[in-house]
């Protein structure tokens, strides 16, 4: 195995973009655009908790980028710098060179200049740190939902736990369901445009990560609201509604919108070619109580909310 220099020189060091001073020295410089704000963040996948230990590594690269993506996407922020921290068993060079290449694919796709990290042995593990710039002011938080606000979602909520679900044993899905479930969960398109559209027009936004009701509920909560979802596609039981509800990993954005501009979705989800569901609406003061009601209006059961690490 190479040394740690000739590794971090070989597949961790590429020509910068809009950077002062990227990999090389102790730190990195970077200059800030006057009157942005930057948003920064951080997200550590770990095998076994994060990935399965067989997981393709060139996805596994793109998804280590990808989910701290996703964060900027739910701050309305535009990503522009990231550091990696990894630790690596005495893994071989293939596995390391195929980890890069998607990382760095996912990096060139959303224009991000990797200046620096960390590398050292021990149980695989990466952690990104990375930095946005938003108009001062402008970022989505959880903490702005209003009563009369709709709740909408990106994308095909479940699909990536779906897709686990298959990998496991747990479920099957046939064509074509499979590939877009697969595509979810292994290589997640981070909502950057939607976010950046969101700007000026959402009220609160989040990622999905741990699962659509577990994370509407930070917006509940950090919001001080209450909600009805009344969800027009979701699956009538099991499996596939759970996915639906609680399933972790997907990375669409949830957010609120007041009524009075569900018009403006409209054309958001046409010029992103991009499903954009209404969900629901926040109907309450009542801190983060959440009724979801099925195509009847009958109450689901929501018992499994989503993946808590600790729980
Ligand atoms: P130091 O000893 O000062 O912490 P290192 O030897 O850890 O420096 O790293 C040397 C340079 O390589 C630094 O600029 C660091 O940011 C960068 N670097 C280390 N590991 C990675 C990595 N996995 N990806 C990108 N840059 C890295
Ligand atoms: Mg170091």
């Amino acid at each position: 195995m190479p040394s740690e220099f000739a590794l971090i020189d070989r597949y961790f060091r590429r020509p910068t973009h809009q950077t002062v001073l990227g990999v090389g020295d102790d730190g990195a410089i970077v200059r800030p655009t006057a009157g942005m704000e930057l948003v920064i963040s951080t997200d550590m996948l770990v095998a076994g908790t994060h990935f399965l230990p067989e997981t393709n590594p060139e996805d596994l690269g793109w998804k280590t980028l990808a989910v701290n993506v996703s964060d900027m996407a739910a701050m309305g922020a535009t990503p522009r710098w990231a550091l990696l921290a990894a630790a690596l068993p005495a893994a071989t060079e293939s596995w390391i060179e195929k980890f890069a290449r998607g990382f760095f694919a996912c990096a060139d796709a959303f224009g991000i200049d990797i200046v620096g990290g960390d590398t050292t042995r021990g149980p695989r593990n990466f952690c990104v740190t990375i930095f946005g710039e938003v108009p001062a002011g402008m970022a989505l938080l959880r903490s702005g939902a209003k009563r009369g606000d709709d709740i909408w979602v990106s994308g095909q909520p479940g699909q990536a736990a779906l897709a686990l679900a298959h990998l496991q044993g747990r479920h099957v899905l046939g064509h074509p369901m499979l590939t877009d479930c697969l595509a979810a969960l292994q290589r997640p398109q981070p909502r950057v445009p939607l976010g950046l559209a969101l700007r000026g027009l959402a009220t609160a936004a989040i990622d999905v990560s741990d699962g659509l009701l577990a994370d509407l509920g930070h917006i509940l909560d950090a919001s001080k609201v209450g909600a009805t979802l009344r969800i027009p596609e979701l699956p009538a039981a099991g499996l596939e509604r759970d996915c639906w509800l609680a399933g972790g990993d997907d990375y669409e954005l949830v957010f609120t919108v007041p009524a009075s501009r569900h018009g403006e979705i409209g054309a958001i989800a046409a010029t992103l070619s991009l499903a954009l569901t209404c969900i629901g609406t926040i109907d309450s003061n009542e801190r983060g109580t959440l009724t979801v009601l099925d195509a009847e209006g009958q109450p689901v059961d929501t018992a499994r909310r989503g993946y808590d690490h600790f729980a």
